[in-house]
């Protein structure tokens, strides 16, 4: 009998050169979430692989940090290119290895370019400030210089546009990268860092590593490492932020979601049922943006979730890679077991189950992570449906007396990630994006991630740390300021013992 033939492994990339994956001692496994089958298996890096590939860019960074200006920006110009040439193939990666359908991956991986259009623009980005005469023959200026050696460690529902927030300021800045990926989805990246070297990059500049826990910790507490950027859930942030800092290393946790979509009476029902029926289920909700709580205000609870319902029903959930589809499964059989769990959680405590997608069955994929988009009305702030992040297609509808109330809720809410109101109203419009607790807002638009000139992070426990991921903000957290003080002068100062003025 044939043997079946044997899953391909997925490597590490680490100083220019792919790593034989053969020398790993531990692996993880990549399923096909339509199919519910291994498909892959990838390497878990240990200890001394992630040594080695801190070390591949702690040697290149000296030269790229040094390399002009215009040298780096045409290497970065190159790499764009080259991305935008690999589209398909990004996202036909990713809808394999994710499960999302194959026009939502086109999306992310349009998303991704546009942050590299804008670390396209470094010089811009790293410009210094001059002021002359700041005393006699006495000029003063600031430099931003690269931080050193950065890494970024990324969650498995973003796997192409996450890392791009990261690696593409922080290269552009001039440091060098170590990028752990998702081991769900680990292939995407392994692409990137073929196209960098492709591009002209120095070998060492951007490196791969995959891996669990064991890679992660090895990256926080690694001497040579100088940034940590971090996306993921919240107790895992947490834990980065927290050892990453107290091992001396300028860090920035993304965390999770819990985010809010507020309806108010006088909303145009047709354009918030659709925006809430695509912020739910888009990616069967494994987004950090998705829209989880739905917050109905007055009476708009009855004609919303009538057109949410009329939607849902022509759904299309299947495999990712026809486009036909609308919606596609989640990620592993543990998040499906969970996100049923949680289903169960929100039954026994007495929400309404308006829509039941438990039951879902897709032909020629029995054994895919499928679930059928979930709707629970009549949810209270203390069920754990709201409480906790599901992550998967499960909206829950809070109802509200008024305005006021739906912020007050928001505000209760630990996390603070992204917001959406729907209104004809424009000075409630001004008062939700004025007093809501939250980082990133919508005024009629359901997920308002910020364009990659702006910068993304969301308030409390969806970020620690203080600067924003991408954009200027993500310029900022990659390099390091130095203000230089000069004297440049024919005659002497003069001996004086007294603390340096202007005068
Ligand atoms: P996750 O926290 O399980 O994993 C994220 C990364 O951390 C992965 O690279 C993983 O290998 C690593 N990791 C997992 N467990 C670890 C541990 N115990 N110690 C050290 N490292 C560990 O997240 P996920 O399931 O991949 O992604 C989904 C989560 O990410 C959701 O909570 C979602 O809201 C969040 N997310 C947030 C944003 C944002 O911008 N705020 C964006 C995307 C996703």
């Amino acid at each position: 009998m044939q043997a079946p033939p044997r899953p391909k492994t997925i490597g590490h990339f680490i100083g220019g050169a792919a790593v034989d994956p053969a020398s790993a001692t531990r692996f993880g496994e990549v399923f096909d979430p339509a199919r519910g089958e291994v498909q892959a298996r990838v390497a878990f890096a240990d200890e001394a692989t992630v040594d080695h590939a801190v070390r591949a860019a702690r040697q290149a960074f000296a030269g790229w940090s040094r390399t002009p200006i215009g040298k780096r920006t045409e290497i970065l110009f190159s790499f764009r290119e080259l991305m935008r040439k690999h589209v398909a193939d990004f996202a036909a990666l990713v809808s394999s290895e994710h499960g999302k359908i194959v026009h939502d991956a086109e999306g992310e991986v349009a998303r991704a370019l546009e942050v590299i259009d804008f670390a396209c623009g470094l010089a811009q980005q790293t410009k210094g400030q001059f002021s002359e005469n700041v005393s006699r023959s006495v000029d003063t200026y600031s430099l931003r210089q690269p931080v050193g050696v950065c890494a970024g460690i990324t969650p498995f529902n973003f796997p192409m546009m996450v890392p791009a927030w990261m690696f593409a300021p922080a290269i552009a800045a001039g440091n060098a990268f170590v990028l752990k990926p998702s081991e769900r989805d680990p292939s995407a990246s392994v692409l990137v860092a073929q196209l960098w070297k492709e591009a002209g990059l120095p070998d060492g500049v951007f490196n791969v590593v995959h891996g669990d826990k064991v890679a992660v910790d090895a990256l926080l507490a690694h001497p040579m490492v100088d940034a940590i950027s971090f996306v993921g859930s919240t107790p895992i942030a947490k834990h980065v932020y927290e050892t990453a800092a107290k091992n001396g290393k300028r860090v920035q946790a993304l965390g999770g979601a819990k985010n809010h979509m507020v309806i108010l009476p006088d909303a145009d029902m047709d354009a918030a049922a659709d925006a809430l029926v695509s912020a739910a289920y888009g990616s069967a909700g494994q987004r950090c943006m998705a829209i989880s709580a739905s917050v109905t205000v007055g009476d708009a609870a009855g004609p919303l979730l009538d057109a949410v319902r009329t939607r849902v029903a022509k759904l299309k959930v299947g495999a990712g890679h026809d486009r036909t589809n609308d919606m596609g499964p989640v990620v592993t059989a543990q998040a499906r077991d969970r996100i049923l769990g949680a289903i169960e959680l929100g039954l026994k405590a007495g929400a309404t189950l308006a829509i039941d997608g438990r039951d879902l069955r897709v032909g020629g994929y029995e054994g895919g992570f499928f679930i059928g988009p979930t709707l629970f009305d009549n949810v209270k702030p203390e069920m754990s449906i709201y409480r906790d992040e599901i992550f998967g297609p499960v909206l829950v509808n809070l109802r509200s007396a008024t305005l006021e109330d739906a912020i007050g809720l928001i505000a209760r809410n630990p996390y603070g990630n992204g917001t959406a109101i729907f209104t004809r109203n424009g000075a409630a419009a001004r008062k939700f994006q004025n007093e809501v607790e939250v980082g990133m807002v919508g005024i009629n638009v359901p997920i308002p991630v910020p364009v990659g000139y702006y910068s993304f992070g969301g308030w409390k426990n969806s970020l620690f740390g203080d600067l924003h991921i991408y954009g200027e903000e993500g310029f900022r957290f990659y390099t390091r300021g130095k203000v230089v003080t000069s004297r440049w002068d024919e005659a002497g100062a003069g001996v004086n013992l007294g603390f340096p003025t202007h005068k």
